[in-house]
C-alpha cells in the first residue's frame, strides 16, 4: 500500500510500519500505532491505558521494544481540530498502519451523524466484533463463580438488523415496501409499520465463522458455539448454523466434530486436538451461559444475537468496566472501550480504565507480545485484589482510588 498523503497528521520520523506476509502479521520492536483519545472519559482513560502499556513493554523486553504512538482524531476533538467528526485521514491512518486503539466516542445528537464506531467498522470493513470475557479476580460480581466464564465472542459486524436498512412508518420508502410485500408476496403487515430489513449472507456468515474456528485453533480452545435464532427465522439465522456446519465440513474437517459425532463416536469423550462445533439457540444460550457456563469457550452469532450476548456476558464477571474488545477484519485490527463516553464523569479522573487496558493487552497479544500482555493482566489482577479499586469495583474494605492512581498502582504491580 502506498503512503498516504495526511492532510492534519505529520507521518511519525521514528517507528516501523506494521505489515503482513501472506495472513501472518510482522512486527518489529518500534511498530507505529494510531490512537484515538476518545471523546468525554477518553481523556482519563488513555493516558492510563498508556502508562500501563508502555511500562509492561519497557519492562517485559528490558527496553528492546516500544510502540511509537502516533495520535489520529476523530469525534470532538476532530470536530474541533478539522471541522469533521471522522476526517479521512484517520481512517486512511487506520488502513496503513493496520492496528490501532481508540477511547469511546460520542455519537453526535442530530444533523444526521451516524454512530463514528458504526461508521468506521463499514468504512474499514471489520467484521468481526471480538469480545474475550474472563474474569478479573477481586471484581465484584452478581454471581457465585464468575471465574467459571472464559468466552470470547465474535459478533457479526456488518448485517442483519443492525445493518441500518430501516423504512420509517408512513414514509414515501415504507410505503413502498408495503406495496411489493402486499401485492407480490403475498404478506398481510399492517399498514403503519416501521420496517427494518434482516439480510444475513452467506459470505458474512462464512467469514466470521472461520475466523472464530481459526481463533479457537490458534488458541487451544477446546470449542466454537453458533448462537442462533433459527428455528424462527429460517433462513438467516437458520441459515448462519447451516452454513457453519458446512464450512466446518469443507475447509476444517480434520479437527472439528459436531456434538453428534462426540456422541457417536468419541463416546462423549472430546479427542486430544478436536474442536467441537455446537449450535444454541440463542435464547437457551442466555440460560446455558449461566447455568453451564464452563461448556462454553470461543462464541460465534449474528450481530443482534451479539450484541445481547456480549453484555449479558459482560454482567457476569462484573460489568462492561471489565469488557474489552476489538473490530477485526482480515489485516486491520482496532481495540476499543466497549463502555461510552460516560460525559458526567469527563475531566474528573474517577472513572476505571480497565475496559481499554484490557482492550490494550488484546492488542499486545495481537502484535504477538505476549509476555507485556500476560503481565498487564497479572498486575491488574493483584491490584484488584488489593482492593485498590476506582469507585465502580467498590467492595467493602476497599481503597478507592482515582483513574489515574489506579494506573499507577497497577504500574508497580506490574
Ligand atoms: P456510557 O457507557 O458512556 O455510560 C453509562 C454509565 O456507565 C456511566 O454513567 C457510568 O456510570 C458507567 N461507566 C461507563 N464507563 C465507565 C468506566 N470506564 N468506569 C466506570 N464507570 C463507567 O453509556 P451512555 O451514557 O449510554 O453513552 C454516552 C455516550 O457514549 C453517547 O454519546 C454514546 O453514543 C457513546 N457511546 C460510545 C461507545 C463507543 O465509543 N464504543 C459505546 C457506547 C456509547
Amino acid at each position: 500500500m502506498n503512503k498516504p498523503e495526511f492532510k492534519n497528521i505529520k507521518h511519525p520520523d521514528k517507528g516501523e510500519l506494521i505489515i503482513y506476509e501472506g495472513d501472518k502479521i510482522v512486527v518489529g520492536n518500534n511498530p507505529i500505532v494510531p490512537f484515538i483519545e476518545g471523546d468525554g472519559i477518553g481523556s482519563d482513560i488513555w493516558p492510563a491505558t498508556k502508562l500501563v502499556i508502555d511500562s509492561a513493554v519497557e519492562k517485559a523486553y528490558q527496553g528492546k521494544k516500544k510502540i511509537e504512538w502516533l495520535e489520529i482524531y476523530a469525534g470532538e476533538k476532530a470536530s474541533n481540530l478539522v471541522g469533521e467528526w471522522l476526517p479521512e485521514d484517520t481512517t486512511e491512518a487506520i488502513k496503513f498502519f493496520k492496528v490501532a486503539i481508540k477511547g469511546p466516542l460520542t455519537t453526535p445528537v442530530g444533523g444526521g451523524i451516524r454512530s463514528l464506531n458504526v461508521s468506521l467498522r463499514q468504512i474499514l470493513d471489520l467484521y468481526a466484533c471480538v469480545r474475550p470475557v474472563k474474569y478479573v479476580k477481586g471484581a465484584p460480581s452478581p454471581v457465585k463463580n464468575p471465574e467459571w466464564l472464559d468466552v470470547v465472542i465474535f459478533r457479526e459486524n456488518t448485517e442483519d438488523v443492525y445493518a441500518g436498512i430501516e423504512y420509517e412508518m408512513n414514509s414515501e420508502k415504507v410505503k413502498k415496501v408495503l406495496k411489493f410485500l402486499g401485492e407480490e408476496m403475498n404478506a398481510n403487515i399492517r399498514q403503519d409499520s416501521g420496517i427494518g430489513i434482516k439480510p444475513i449472507s452467506k459470505f458474512a456468515s462464512e467469514r466470521i465463522i472461520r475466523k472464530a474456528i481459526q481463533y479457537a485453533i490458534e488458541n487451544n480452545r477446546n470449542s466454537v458455539t453458533m448462537v442462533h435464532k433459527g428455528n424462527i427465522m429460517k433462513f438467516t439465522e437458520g441459515a448462519f448454523r447451516k452454513w457453519g456446519y458446512e464450512l466446518a465440513e469443507k475447509e476444517f474437517k480434520d479437527i472439528i466434530i459436531s456434538e453428534k459425532d462426540l456422541w457417536e463416536k468419541f463416546e462423549g469423550k472430546q479427542p486430544e486436538g478436536k474442536i467441537i462445533l455446537k449450535d444454541r439457540i440463542a435464547d437457551a444460550m442466555f440460560m446455558n451461559i449461566l447455568k453451564r457456563t464452563k461448556e462454553y469457550g470461543v462464541i460465534v452469532t449474528t450481530n443482534l444475537n451479539g450484541d445481547y450476548l456480549s453484555d449479558a456476558c459482560a454482567a457476569q464477571i462484573g460489568g462492561l468496566g471489565l469488557a474489552p474488545g476489538a473490530n477485526l477484519s482480515d489485516t486491520i485490527a482496532l481495540f476499543e472501550a466497549t463502555h461510552g463516553t460516560a460525559p458526567k464523569y469527563t475531566g474528573m479522573d474517577k472513572v476505571n480504565p480497565s475496559s481499554l487496558l484490557l482492550s490494550g493487552i488484546m492488542m499486545l497479544e495481537h502484535l504477538g507480545w505476549k509476555e507485556a500482555a500476560r503481565m498487564i493482566f497479572n498486575a491488574l489482577e493483584t491490584t484488584v485484589v488489593s482492593k485498590i479499586v476506582t469507585y465502580d469495583l467498590e467492595t467493602e474494605g476497599a481503597t478507592i482510588v482515582k483513574c489515574s492512581e489506579f494506573a499507577q498502582e497497577i504500574v508497580r504491580n506490574l
